[in-house]
């Protein structure tokens, strides 16, 4: 794996797991600015060429998947109460749903 982000040095944040054989694909739509203010609760390594965000708009959460090529591809999945968004991101690490 080609190192994205050299002056992290020696630390890592968490890595995805390999997609599962039968992971479930998600939706990744185009970013919508439809709120001021998003908190980003926690997030994937930015070593990786995919960088996942879990973020929180008010009481919702989505997944910012964000894919670093020649460009910076930044896409979104949908829109979920806490305990489904909370369940995505999970999935996502399991290399679940992608
Ligand atoms: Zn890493």
């Amino acid at each position: 794996m080609t190192t994205l982000a050299p002056h992290l040095g020696a630390y890592h944040g968490v890595h995805p797991a390999a997609p599962q054989t039968d992971y479930e694909r998600l939706v990744w739509r185009d970013c919508a600015p439809r709120v001021d203010r998003i908190r980003i609760r926690e997030h994937t390594c930015v070593c990786q060429r995919i960088a996942y965000e879990l973020c929180q708009a008010g009481g919702l959460l989505f997944i910012r998947r964000t894919y670093r090529s020649d460009a910076v591809l930044t896409h979104e999945s949908e829109w979920l109460r806490a305990a489904d968004g909370k369940r995505l991101w999970l999935r996502i690490l399991l290399g679940q749903a992608r």
